[in-house]
């Protein structure tokens, strides 16, 4: 059966439009409705506030898939604000060159935040949370002063004219219609990655990175994109806020605004788009309503920051997802349709061959992998059993490319793999699961398992940021194998719910599931059964066994003797590092070293 046939089984699934922060365009059409209201209702003061919103919100729309999204915490974003202001004003006062045209600024600025982008953003591919939160914010104060100092170009302290917008821009509301199309079109823009498998992928690295890796998410290549459509944002964003202002110096980008963008963010709630939109017109409009206590901006914003992460952690938009305090039906049995896993079948037939070859390897005076080696052959089940602490899961970690061993070699099919570099294993073939369930928790069920096909996905960052027709085919390919992998280990009904939501043995079949999407050749499964019931374990040997009937070879660590002895063509037995025996189910059973060692009796 072939993937849509797998699809049409689940029409009424499949119709449903499951997470992603397009879920509903209700809410968005109705802000920016109400938005372009402004002018015939409110007078220019209002429309000023309601510019001054939309331009916050093109640096924003972006911001949110590099804080929100990707967990990156980017707190000193004013820094691109800054740059984009002066490199538009710059260029069409025409300080340095001769003037240019107000829309080639723009452009250049764009340009020029996209570069600046990936220069922030950079420390963030090595540095964790609060060393790239400080380069962030070290870069506006440099921004800061060179604005300052460069004086001939900058105006220094004097400042400059922001840039003349030409007609029918040049006036009030002119302006506002300009700056709310271009934040409509960001948001539009932003939902489409954070839609695709780019959100899903941003959001992988936030919450489960070592399966993101496992599934072939290169975190350098995507943040880099990211960040290049952040800092284009951020740059046109300070064009538009230069033009806004007429005038600019350098206290008109003070930390507040950075705190401005980064609590908007957060009291939006991560992971969203509509969040922080309506985060960002509540701290827009909060000095505004509150006019008497407009110098008291910083203290209001980290009130509403510490009431959020008091009362609701999740933000606006944990406080919108109605969907996930519905209650979920109790008593669920996870039954899986073994005929589906065709549909899923390994992508290239050959036959290919797992080998380790006296592998070894240490973590400092500990030899955690003591020269083992094992072979396992397409549509086999090689069981890897030994006492806790014995290197299974190191030498699950090796395969995958976790670690790179000391010594000793691995090679799918005759190929070798390289060492310590699990970002290569999917396009080998090799998908795994964890003895830890690694789940995104705050993506429904559906977006987890899309997760394990990533790489298949054709359809470029840019592509998909104007939703050409190739992101389009690929979420459907997406969405129809997601639920078709989802259907072979039984829990198809369950897509659409937030995956924290789950129990822990539907998070292990969640993991299959995923591993299933990129049609693995060889599969690496970390004691799948541990924590499920004695029906649910039945379940698992049957859909173990149908996976490798299907042409896979898979590689079981497990510690169920009945499973392991019950399914598996072929066992070996590790102890310290070493293995201890291998052979048939019925060799290994009457083995005395491996009943005295490990089966116990
Ligand atoms: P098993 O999965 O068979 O229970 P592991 O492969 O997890 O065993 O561990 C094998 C040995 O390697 C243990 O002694 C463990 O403490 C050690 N070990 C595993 N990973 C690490 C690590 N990252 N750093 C140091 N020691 C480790
Ligand atoms: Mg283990």
């Amino acid at each position: 059966m072939s993937a849509d046939g797998a699809q049409a089984g689940l029409e009424p699934l499949s119709a449903l439009k499951v997470g992603g922060a397009n879920a509903s365009v209700v809410p968005f059409l109705a802000i920016f409705a109400l938005a372009a209201a402004v002018p015939f209702i409110g007078n220019d003061y209002w429309v000023l506030i309601a510019t001054r919103a939309a331009v916050y919100w093109v640096l924003v729309s972006g911001l949110t898939l590099v804080i929100g999204y990707a967990g990156q915490l980017a707190i000193g974003y004013v820094a691109l604000l800054t740059l984009g202001a002066y490199v538009t004003s710059v260029l069409a006062a025409g300080n340095v060159l001769p003037p240019i045209p107000v829309f080639a600024a723009l452009a250049l600025a764009g340009l020029v935040g996209a570069v600046a982008g990936v220069i922030v953003g950079l420390p963030a591919l090595r540095l964790r949370t609060f060393y790239f939160a400080m380069t962030t914010l070290g870069f506006a104060t440099i921004v800061t002063q060179i604005a300052l100092a460069w004086q001939s170009v900058t105006g220094g302290g004097i400042g400059l004219s922001g840039p003349e917008m030409p007609a029918p821009f040049n006036t009030t509301r002119g302006f506002f219609f300009f700056c709310l199309a271009a934040a409509a079109m960001c948001t539009w823009m932003s939902s489409n990655i954070a839609g695709s498998r780019y959100g899903r992928s941003l959001v992988a690295i936030r919450d489960a990175d070592v399966a993101a890796e496992a599934v072939g998410i290169s975190k350098p290549g995507l943040l880099t994109k990211v960040f290049i459509f952040c800092g284009a944002l951020a740059g046109i964003a300070g064009g538009l806020f230069a033009s806004l202002q007429t005038y600019i110096t350098p206290d008109a980008f003070t930390f507040d605004l950075s705190l401005l963008f980064f609590i908007s963010i957060l009291i939006g709630g991560r992971g969203s788009i509509l969040g922080p939109l309506i985060g960002t017109i509540v701290l827009t409009l909060l000095p505004e309503i509150a006019a008497p206590l407009a110098a008291w901006s910083a203290f209001l914003y980290a009130a509403m920051l510490l009431a959020v992460v008091l009362l609701i952690p999740g933000g606006i938009a944990a406080l919108l997802d109605f969907k996930s305090r519905a209650p979920l039906e109790t008593g669920r049995t996870i039954a899986p349709r073994l005929d589906m896993l065709s549909a899923l079948a390994p992508a290239v037939g050959n036959q290919e061959t797992l080998s380790v070859r006296d592998v070894v390897l240490t973590f400092g005076a500990v030899r955690a992998i003591d020269g083992a080696s094992l072979d396992v052959a397409s549509g086999q089940i090689h069981g890897l059993i030994g006492p806790n602490g014995s290197g299974k899961t190191t030498i699950l970690n090796v395969i995958s490319g976790f670690y790179a061993p000391n010594s000793g070699d691995v090679q799918l099919g005759g190929v070798p793999l390289e060492a310590g570099d699990p970002v290569t294993r999917t396009r080998h073939g090799i998908a795994r699961t964890f003895q830890t369930p690694r789940i995104v928790g705050e993506a429904c069920v559906l977006d987890n398992v899309m997760l394990g096909g990533t790489i298949n996905g054709r359809a470029g960052f840019f592509a998909t940021l104007l939703s050409l027709p190739g992101s389009f085919r690929d979420e459907r390919m997406f969405r129809s194998q997601a639920l078709a992998a989802l259907a072979c280990v039984g829990l198809d009904g369950l897509a659409d719910v937030r995956a924290d939501r789950l129990q822990h043995s539907e998070l292990r079949f969640v993991e299959i599931a995923r591993a299933l999407m990129s049609r693995p050749k060889l599969l690496l499964l970390d004691e799948p059964a541990a924590g499920l019931s004695v029906h649910e374990i039945v379940h698992l040997g049957q859909l173990v066994k149908a996976i490798a009937a299907n042409g896979a070879a898979v590689l079981l660590v497990e510690h169920h003797a009945d499973l392991i002895f019950g399914i598996c063509a072929h066992v070996t037995v590790l102890n310290l590092g070493r293995v201890l025996a291998e052979g048939t189910p019925d060799q290994i059973r009457v083995n005395k070293e491996v009943v005295s060692a490990y089966l116990g009796g």
